[in-house]
């Protein structure tokens, strides 16, 4: 019989991966358990405190010959690879018919755009009778659930490469210039491998976790052509996951805003941003539903200057997550630009020329033409900014915001 298993909060930031103990799993039921399809790599709510660092949970489709021993399997590798030691790792794992995955879709859609509790988790498991193995406080069902309930209509792959156990921990051994290679050639049917302003190959990890590297992109084959240009120490096992990275799966439209949320927002700059200690630029904009803060933190890098260079009154479209009230920002649409206006001398109607201040309180004057005038003009600036979407850079991006070179939308200011 056909299952989906679903494994979640099974690392801590001193090691291990929710991927690599899937592919442990896979790998010691295969006998009496074929895989079917890729893995899925699903990524729930980025503001979920409890999370270890990208929310990230595993299911895969297998049809089981022997579930009772499937589970015997997982439990044992679950004792002896997960984190359990670490305060914050609470695993679970959910064996769920095939025929009961789509019964679990809003849940999946509630833990990638809203909050869960554990209780709402053991309610769907009892409700449909899901077998399940939980560890500590079992707070791992509620991703375990989402990731078999997923409904991926976009989606991207992940080829992920896992170390040897024995270097787990260790410097990785990676020739940085063949990821800036593979981008080259292959950008952008795979994206965010390397950021190139920024100087940072973003496949490459830098947690003490098993994977030595993930590419991301929208071509199976392709991702795997790629691979074979990247100098690096030898990988262990590598695999495909079917993910929904890049697709703004997190986002929430039109609604009341609320804390460890995120969402995408019109409204109009009420002031112009300013910068705080550390160089976070904020800003406030007027929506329908009231005043918002928007925040450009500082890993944005250069991002911040687009937030700069907005002024009062522009109105634009902001995405992000909503944290302590201030929504911290992935990417804007510039709708329209409010129009910008200096003060300046005014210019002699003889030779064209600006005017000079003829004293104090004595208006201007043209030195060469003798004429006068009494008042500043006001002049329109060009906008540096133009109308469009803006995004933060590769090395600032969230595994599940939508880069724009995936958005099928005009007036894109990609970052490469
Ligand atoms: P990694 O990305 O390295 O796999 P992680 O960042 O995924 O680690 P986890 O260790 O999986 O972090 O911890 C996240 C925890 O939060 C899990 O227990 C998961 O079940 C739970 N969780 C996920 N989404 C929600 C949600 N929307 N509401 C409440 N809890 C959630």
């Amino acid at each position: 019989m056909r299952f989906w298993i679903g494994i979640d909060d099974t690392d801590s930031v001193k090691g291990m991966c929710t991927t690599y103990i899937a592919l442990l799993l896979i790998d010691a039921i295969k006998d009496f358990g074929e895989l079917i399809g890729f893995p899925r790599l699903i990524r729930l709510n980025p503001t979920i405190p409890y999370k270890t660092r990208g929310n990230g949970a595993v299911s895969f489709l297998v049809d089981l010959e022997d579930l009772d021993k499937a589970m015997e399997i997982a439990d044992e590798i679950i004792k002896r690879h997960a984190e359990l030691s670490d305060e914050k790792t609470n695993p679970g794992v959910v064996f769920v018919r095939e025929d009961k995955a789509p019964l679990l879709r809003s849940f999946a859609e509630r833990a990638i755009k809203d909050v869960l509790k554990i209780e709402d988790a053991i309610e769907i498991i009892e409700r449909h009778s899901i077998p399940h193995l939980s560890y500590k406080n079992g707070r791992g069902l509620i991703g375990a659930l989402a990731s078999v309930g997923a409904n991926l209509e976009d989606f991207v792959y992940e080829l992920i490469a896992y170390r040897f156990p024995e270097k787990f921990g260790k410097p990785r051994v990676v020739d940085e210039n063949s990821f800036y290679e593979l981008d080259f050639k292959y950008y952008p049917t795979i994206f965010d491998t390397v950021d190139w302003c920024n100087n940072v190959v973003m496949a490459v990890p830098g947690t003490p976790c098993p994977v030595l590297f993930g590419i991301r992109g929208e071509n199976v084959e392709i991702l795997k052509e790629s691979i074979k240009m990247l100098k690096t120490e030898k990988w262990d096992k590598k695999a495909i996951f079917i993910t929904n990275h890049a697709t703004d799966m997190h986002i929430v439209e039109g609604e009341e805003i609320k804390e460890f949320r995120s969402y995408r927002v019109v409204g109009r700059v009420m002031k112009k941003p300013y910068d705080i200690i550390g160089g976070h630029v904020f800003f406030e904009i007027g929506t329908k539903n009231g005043n918002l803060t928007c925040a450009a933190f500082e890993p944005t890098k250069q991002f911040r200057n687009v937030v700069r260079d907005l002024i009062e009154g522009d109105l634009i479209e902001v995405y992000g997550s909503v944290k302590s009230s201030t929504l911290n920002l992935e990417k804007i649409r510039v709708i329209s630009l409010a129009k910008k206006f200096a003060e300046m001398n005014p210019s002699c109607p003889i030779c064209g020329r600006r005017m000079e201040s003829a004293g104090k309180g004595q208006g201007f004057r043209c030195k060469k033409c003798k004429t006068k005038a009494f008042e500043k003009i006001r002049v329109e600036m060009r906008r540096k900014l133009e109308t469009g979407f803006y995004e933060v850079p590769p090395c600032a991006r969230r595994h599940l915001t939508k880069p724009l070179i995936r958005m099928k939308v005009e007036k894109r200011h990609v970052f490469r």
